[in-house]
């Protein structure tokens, strides 16, 4: 046989260094630009289809692909790295979760078992152990997720293994009656999705209506709970959200745990956005009540700033994960004595190493970084309330945590009109807020989910929503 060609994949190692360099320079440049400009700059869609299509694929155009790819993400993309994006959750990131992805992306350990990655498997069990200890959840079973859906999902298979051991085997189908669960009116919607995922059917999601505080209420829930009962239908979870999306409201938890107790359901708790509060003295006492859940949701790619796709789920018994998520394949590397296999105890098989964000973080700048974050966000949550209502704004919803909802009175049951203040702050790209309904108002929305916003920025935001107005 004639010797085998070099590799077309492999990259010289001198040019890798140069690659980087190029990256870097490229990267750094695109952030000045996007710091300064438009936060949600606007786009043509047969613009930017022309712009990609040029691109030719088949034969490659080298390395200035890395400039056009930025620069099309710069283009058309709404910047949540932006100061002034008072948005959805979505953060700017912080530079160790950015390192963390490069270092993951270039060893690439597959997680699937312990023995293929020890190193990993160990570094992301000591970071979730330390948020469980935070929790109040010290021996329970946790690994990450793609995102809060895929860990509230997993919260759901979880109870309903819990509540019907048969299920695991013999499918919804053992079941006699129909298995329902209860969430609020003002919870993630994901709900719905992973009901149809996981053959329950969205009906068994019983969307329980909410108090004048915007919290799940309880007497509501119990009566839907006896009527589900009456009815011939079998309740097995009640789904807390602590921290709403629209709102950040948090549902009364020591309740909901005293009504789980008493009625032998399971309690998961949907802490994705504010869940990050375990980290901080001062606030995490918002979430007593939490250290009682049956299982947990926290997302790092929220208020912890961490890039997309780093969920994390927490489950108190940790023999329950085999019973959901086992199996076993010939092809796969033995067990070890004492070795966590995620194939074995979580919905996915081949594994990234998502938790090398948060562990390298935590590392680099320890808890009490992010506890001063957290405590400075919950004080510009404060400062922009101050100026909305100084400016004759009306609050309406009831949190500490930074994500304020207001309106003006003479409008405050026009959606249209809440809807057109957005778009014409959107325009100016100054800012970049949203429109909500909460339990059926329609509202402003602004929350701080950047750590790159400053006072200065809190009061753009608020000088072009008066200008928005007029
Ligand atoms: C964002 C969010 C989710 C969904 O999480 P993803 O990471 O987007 O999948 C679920 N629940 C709450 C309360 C959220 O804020």
């Amino acid at each position: 046989m004639a010797p085998l060609a070099p590799s077309s994949l492999d990259v010289a190692r001198h040019e890798v260094a140069k690659v980087w360099q190029r990256l870097l320079a490229a990267l750094d440049a695109a952030d000045h630009r996007i710091v300064s400009g438009p936060v949600a700059p606007p786009v043509t869609r047969a613009l930017l289809k022309r712009e990609i299509e040029k691109i030719n694929l088949d034969l490659g155009c080298g390395e200035p692909a890395i400039d056009t790819v930025i620069n099309l993400l710069e283009q058309a993309t709404v910047h949540t790295s932006h100061p002034r994006y008072f948005g959805l959750f979505n953060p700017a990131t912080i530079l160790w979760g950015q390192v963390a992805d490069l270092i993951a992306a270039s060893l690439n350990p597959q997680l699937a078992v312990w023995s293929h990655a020890p190193a990993a498997v160990e570094m992301e069990q000591s970071a979730l152990r330390f948020f469980a200890t935070r929790l109040g959840l010290p021996n329970c079973g946790a690994f990450f997720t793609s995102g809060g859906e895929e860990a509230n999902r997993c919260g759901v298979q979880v109870a309903l293994v819990r509540t019907y051991p048969e299920v695991a085997e013999l499918g919804l189908r053992a079941l006699r009656r129909e298995p329902v669960f209860y969430v609020s009116g003002e919870s993630h919607l994901a709900w719905l999705k992973i009901a149809t995922g996981l053959g329950l059917g969205r009906r068994a999601v019983r969307l329980v209506s909410v108090n004048d505080a915007l919290q799940m209420d309880l007497g509501q829930l119990a009566e839907l709970i006896r009527r589900d009962r009456r009815e011939g239908r079998s309740p097995f979870m009640i789904g807390a959200t602590a921290g709403t999306t629209a709102a950040g409201v948090i549902d009364p938890l020591p309740a909901l745990a005293d009504i789980a107790a008493q009625e032998s359901l399971s309690l998961h708790v949907d802490a994705a956005w504010a869940g990050a509060a375990v980290l901080s003295d001062r606030w995490r006492g918002t979430l007593a009540g939490i250290e009682r859940a049956d299982s947990v949701t926290i997302d790092a790619h929220k208020w912890l700033s961490q890039p997309m796709g780093t969920g994390m789920f927490f489950a108190r018994r940790a023999e329950i994960l085999p019973e959901a998520f086992g199996v076993n394949a010939s092809y796969m590397p033995p067990a070890i004595e004492g070795g966590l296999d995620y194939y074995q105890t979580t919905p996915q098989w081949s594994r990234p190493f998502r938790g090398l964000r948060l562990f390298l973080t935590l590392a680099v700048i320890g808890r009490g970084a992010y506890e001063q974050q957290i405590n400075r966000d919950v004080a510009a949550g404060v400062f922009l309330r101050e100026r909305l209502v100084a400016r004759g704004w009306s609050l309406l919803n009831q949190t500490p945590l930074p994500v304020v909802c207001f309106t003006r009175i003479g409008h405050e049951a026009d959606v249209t009109w809440h809807q057109q203040v957005v778009e014409r702050v959107v325009k100016t790209g100054t800012a970049w807020l949203s429109s909500t309904l909460l339990d059926g108002r329609p509202a402003l929305r602004a929350c701080i989910t950047s750590f790159r916003t400053s006072q200065l920025d809190i009061e753009s935001l608020v000088e072009a929503l008066h200008r928005a107005e007029a």
